[in-house]
């Protein structure tokens, strides 16, 4: 697979799911057409992406067509956001984490950690590495802090910049120089540790929840990676940050169906995902005059990492079944928006 050209600032990549075992029992028929490598055909209609993942595309070749650039680009300084969205078991957390300790299975989120102390090594001696992840997820309007679980409802602040944050707790690293042989045996030991970190946020809201998948499709979890490169003699600084984002599922619930909390989780989930889509297409529009990040905590916190120069991916995630085919049509609509 060739790699997607840098120069564009928001791409929108398109992948569907395999069919799964109970939708091949019912009998749902197949219904993706996949064209070309930015072409699928659902419904007669065609939608063009950035690319087209097709059922069979491996998390290596995921990683390595849309991923591996945006590591190289924090490193250089850029700041950068990965959002996966869909219906609930599109497969968002799939291409997201997936199989954690997995070395075919694991999704963008491990392997980024990987690609990342891989470079360390392989860079410039003079310089020290300061990596602060966070973990935190958005539900129902509040940010729950995942790696503190006191923290259930953390505010958005705004620094000196005006950059708006959020003060959640995060794990540091440093990787100094100076410190030579330690610094190679911590490296060895650091890509696991930011593993770790995700292992002990999903723990975290299997306590905080009685049904985690349900809850998982209900809420945005968020993981930040920062990083400050400091030069030890010129104490010259870059940063750069990501933010990996696996969204609430998309789903519509049903108009009759739903109500009470369930219905103000739905009204809540669709007026945050109809935010986030309306900052995009802003973006993607290249409206300068007015993105409306402030409509949503999610759109506020992740504003300098949207637009611009930063490096914007969203992964819009699809299931092939017949069974699903107006949720996949009103997913893919979606990320034409952000065309
Ligand atoms: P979501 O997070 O969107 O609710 P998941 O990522 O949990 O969905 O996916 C639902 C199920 O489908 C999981 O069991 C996952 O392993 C499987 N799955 C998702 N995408 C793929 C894929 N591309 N290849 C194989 N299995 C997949
Ligand atoms: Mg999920």
């Amino acid at each position: 697979m060739a790699d997607i050209p840098a120069e564009c600032n928001i791409k929108v990549l398109c992948r569907f799911r395999p069919l799964n075992q109970s939708e091949i029992l019912r009998g749902d028929q197949f219904i993706p057409k996949f064209q070309s490598d930015d072409t699928v055909l659902v419904g007669g209609k065609s939608y063009v992406f950035d690319r087209v993942f097709p059922t069979n595309t491996t998390q290596e070749q995921v990683y390595n067509t849309c991923a591996k650039q945006i590591v190289k680009d924090v490193l250089g300084g850029y700041n950068g956001t990965i959002f996966a969205y869909g219906q609930t078991s599109s497969g968002k957390t799939h291409t997201m984490e997936g199989k954690l300790h997995d070395p075919h299975q694991m999704g963008i989120i491990p392997r980024i950690a990987e690609d990342i102390f891989n470079h360390i090594f392989a860079m410039d001696e003079n310089l020290e590495f300061h990596i602060k992840v966070s973990y935190f997820e958005i539900y129902m309007d509040k940010i729950r802090d995942l790696l503190d679980v006191t923290k259930t409802n953390l505010s958005v602040h705004e620094d000196k910049n005006r950059v708006p944050f959020s003060d959640s707790y995060s794990v540091s690293l440093v990787f100094s120089p100076l410190l030579l042989f330690p610094l190679l045996l911590f490296l060895l030991i650091s890509s696991p540790l930011v593993m770790d970190v995700i292992d002990e946020g999903k723990a975290a809201r299997h306590v905080a929840v009685t049904n985690m998948n349900e809850h998982s499709s209900r809420s945005h979890s968020i993981f930040l990676i920062n990083i400050k490169q400091e030069h030890v003699e010129t104490e010259q600084k870059l940063c750069g940050k990501l933010y990996l984002v696996d969204l609430a599922g998309s789903e519509k619930v049903s108009k009759t169906g739903a109500a009470g909390a369930v219905l103000d989780e739905a009204k809540n989930i669709n007026k945050s995902l109809s935010a986030l889509g309306n900052v995009i297409s802003a973006l993607a529009e290249g409206t300068k005059s007015h993105v409306p990040y402030r409509d949503s905590k999610m759109t506020r916190i992740l504003q300098d990492s949207l637009g611009g120069n930063c490096r914007t991916t969203m992964f819009i995630c699809c299931s092939p079944s017949s069974y699903n085919d107006a949720e996949t049509k009103s997913t893919l609509m979606f990320g034409q928006r952000a065309k």
